[in-house]
Parts: structure tokens; C-alpha cells; sequence
């Protein structure tokens, strides 16, 4: 039997890694579920799976957590301690699939275990790619990426040499606003940016794609994974979001990862990685999809990518700075506080003020300095948007 952790198993990730594993009861051992405020998913999974302990980050929400699964066996937690506790139980293969920056500090804890650490959760990356990537390193164990076009870039460059490559080319939807007049874009609302034409997420992500913050992770994410420059790095809108990611040889060679937009796909490759084995997604009928198509993305209507090439030059800890003032930027829409074009305002407003004080590029990575940068950027992302509203 294989012991599986899934870090945010009651969201979108979390729910299809449940989907694939409990297609294979006797297969998987489920070890620690956990997530936020979705209790009664947890509780359901949590017995379906028969889970060893399932937690809940917050505490406010432990007796409900404990009252369903009374006479279970199953243990019950609650709060940061408890989830990093559960991380760091023995397990084979844990799912990072926590939500924002709080989905490091318990990967990075699963990490020093020794386990396979399947990697959805992007902001680790983004905040913290070298720590997350040297401790890998040091300690032996393996992180796949979970990201679709990570994933794919990684499958492309099985078998191949790193210096051998010429450029990294992720695609990117485009989004839900991909057509809409630029001058349109201030009036976009909470809901309108909630629904992404291809892919089925989590609320966030799906903002992010509408605004390109996600692929302006997503390049930082390559980055930092694959350790290749910023300049070899690019971005293409591939509407039918069915190409995720290509690779360029140094012979002019271009490997694409073509498949359906689901996320099984990329999970189901990091569970049965280094084999490949069944996982029920669509096969694709290239007759009847007939034609991809491709186009440069416009600067003008997605500025997130321009700040996300300012990140990668400049390293360090500005990951960590626009991450968190992305997550405060997006808070800030979703309670009405400022418009969808103000975000990427925002966070460039805030990667500069940082950047323009000393150390931030040269600071060493750590969990505490990750920490500090990131509360000061929320910090100074709600100065920025206070100032809009007045
Ligand atoms: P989601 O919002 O659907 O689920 C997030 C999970 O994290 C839930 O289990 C929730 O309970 C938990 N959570 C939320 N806040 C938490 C906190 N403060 N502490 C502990 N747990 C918390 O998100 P998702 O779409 O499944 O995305 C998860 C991660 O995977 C994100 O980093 C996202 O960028 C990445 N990702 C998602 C997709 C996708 O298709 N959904 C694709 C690629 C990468
Ligand atoms: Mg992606």
C-alpha cells in the first residue's frame, strides 16, 4: 500500500486527487486530508477514505470536525500545528494543494520527510523556489510538479539534457476577458471573472487567469523549478488550452504536452510517476478540435506579465512581495475595494516601493524572511488600495 497525504483536500485539486485515488482503494492508504472551512466535505472524504487524521485550519471549526467523526477512530486537529503535524507524517506521496502562501510552511515540512511532494501549490514557488528547491535537494526528495504546464514541460524534458534547451514556452488561455474591449476592463465585475472558458478551479486561480497573475506565477514557477533564465521563458495565448506548455531544443525542435483540460491529467501523472499508468480524462479527437490557435498576448491588457519578467530578474525575496501583494490585491477586489484593473496597479506599486528598499534581492530564503516580506507587502498593498477608494 502507498501512504498519501492531500494538503487541501476539500478544494479543487484536493477533490480530483480524491477522485483518482478512490478509484484504487486497495492501492492507497490515506494518512492526513485536511482543509479549511468546507467541514462537512472533510468529514465525508475523511470516512470514505478512512483517513488517519483529517484537519481543519481553523480552530474555530474543531468540535464540528470532531462531532462528525465521532466513533470513527479517525483523529481530528485544527490550526496551523495540526496541519504541519500532518504533514510531517510518515507518508509515500503528499499533494501540497493548499490555497496561497500558507500551502509552504506544511510542504516544506512533508519535504523533510523524505516524501514525494506533488506540487499544485504555486505559490511555494513563487515565494520561496530556491528554499523549497535546495531542501528537495538536500534532503533527497523528490517535488513533481502539479501545475498542468509544469507538468508538461517536465514530461517534455524526460530523457533530455536542461542545457539543451533554448526557450520554455507556456500557454496561456487568455483568460475570460481575452476579447473585451480594453477600455471595458475597469468595469469587469467579481463574478464575470470567476469563470474561466476552459478550466474548472478554484475561485482565486480563476480571477488569477482572468487577470494573467496566474501565468505571470506561472513563469516565476518555471523559473524557479526548472532553474532556466527569465529571458528563455515566454508566454503564448493558446485559446483551446490544450497545448500546456512547449519546449525548444538548441536544434530548433519544439516538444509540446497536448492533452484535455483537466487537472487528473497532470495528478494522475505525479501519482503514478515514474510509470504511466490509465487515468480516465478525455482522449482527445484532434478531427474534430480541427485547428489550435496561438497569439502573441497583448502587454496593454495583461500588465501582470510585465511585473512577473521585473520578479524574475530581480529574485530573492520579491517572489515573496508580489505573491503576497497579488493575495491582498485579489482580497481587495473581491470585497469591492477597488476595480480589476487596479490589482496589477497594486502589486507593481508595491513590488517597487519594496525593491526600492535595500536587501530585498540579495535576502536569504528562509521560512521567517519569507514571513516578514510577505506581511510587509500586505501591509503596504492596503495603503495602495486605500488609496484608490479616496
Ligand atoms: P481551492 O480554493 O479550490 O482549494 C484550496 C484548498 O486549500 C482547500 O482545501 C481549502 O480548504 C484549503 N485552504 C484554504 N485556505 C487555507 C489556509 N489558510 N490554510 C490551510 N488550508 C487552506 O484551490 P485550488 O484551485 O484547488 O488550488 C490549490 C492550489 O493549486 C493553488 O495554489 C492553485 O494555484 C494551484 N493550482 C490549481 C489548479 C486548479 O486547476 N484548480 C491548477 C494548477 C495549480
Ligand atoms: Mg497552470
Amino acid at each position: 500500500m502507498r501512504r498519501v497525504s492531500i494538503l487541501g483536500a476539500t478544494g479543487s485539486i484536493g477533490q480530483s486527487t480524491i477522485d483518482l485515488i478512490a478509484r484504487d482503494p486497495e492501492v492507497y492508504d490515506v494518512v492526513a486530508l485536511t482543509g479549511a472551512q468546507n467541514i462537512s466535505q472533510l468529514i465525508k472524504d475523511a470516512k470514505a477514505l478512512r483517513a488517519e487524521v483529517a484537519v481543519t485550519s481553523d480552530p474555530s471549526r474543531l468540535d464540528e470536525l470532531r462531532d462528525g467523526l465521532a466513533g470513527t477512530g479517525i483523529e481530528a486537529a485544527a490550526g496551523d500545528a495540526a496541519l504541519i503535524e500532518a504533514a510531517a507524517r510518515p507518508a509515500d506521496w503528499v499533494m501540497s494543494a493548499i490555497v496561497g502562501a500558507a500551502g509552504l510552511a506544511p510542504g516544506l515540512e512533508a519535504l523533510k520527510h523524505g516524501t514525494t511532494l506533488a506540487l499544485a501549490n504555486k505559490e511555494s514557488l513563487v515565494t520561496a523556489g530556491t528554499l523549497l528547491m535546495s531542501e528537495a535537494k538536500r534532503l533527497g526528495a523528490t517535488v513533481l510538479p502539479v501545475d498542468s504546464e509544469h507538468s508538461a514541460v517536465f514530461q517534455a524534458l524526460i530523457g533530455e539534457d536542461i542545457s539543451a534547451v533554448e526557450r520554455i514556452i507556456i500557454t496561456a488561455s487568455g483568460g475570460a476577458f481575452r476579447d473585451r474591449p480594453l477600455d471595458a476592463l475597469d468595469r469587469v465585475t467579481v463574478a464575470e471573472a470567476s469563470n474561466h472558458p476552459n478550466w474548472d478551479m478554484g475561485q482565486r486561480i480563476t480571477i488569477d487567469s482572468s487577470s494573467m497573475f496566474n501565468k505571470a506565477m506561472e513563469l516565476i514557477e518555471t523559473k524557479e523549478f526548472f532553474g532556466i533564465d527569465a529571458n528563455k521563458i515566454e508566454t503564448i495565448v493558446h485559446p483551446e488550452s490544450l497545448i500546456h506548455a512547449l519546449v525548444g531544443f538548441n536544434d530548433g525542435a519544439l516538444m509540446a504536452h497536448v492533452g484535455p483540460p483537466d487537472m487528473r491529467h497532470a495528478i494522475g501523472y505525479a501519482l503514478n510517476w515514474p510509470d504511466r499508468k490509465h487515468v480516465p480524462v478525455e482522449r482527445l479527437d484532434l478531427a474534430a478540435i480541427g485547428q489550435l490557435n496561438f497569439r502573441a498576448p497583448e502587454a496593454a491588457r495583461y500588465p501582470a506579465l510585465a511585473i512577473a519578467q521585473k520578479v524574475m530578474e530581480e529574485g530573492g525575496l520579491t517572489g515573496a512581495v508580489f505573491n503576497a501583494a497579488k493575495e491582498q490585491a485579489l482580497d481587495g477586489f473581491l470585497a469591492g475595494d477597488c476595480r480589476f484593473t487596479d490589482m496589477a496597479r497594486v502589486v507593481n506599486g508595491v513590488v517597487d516601493v519594496m525593491l526600492s528598499r535595500e536587501g530585498l534581492q540579495n535576502a536569504t530564503i528562509t521560512l521567517d524572511s519569507v514571513n516578514q516580506a510577505d506581511s510587509m507587502a500586505r501591509a503596504l498593498a492596503c495603503e495602495e488600495i486605500a488609496k484608490i477608494e479616496s
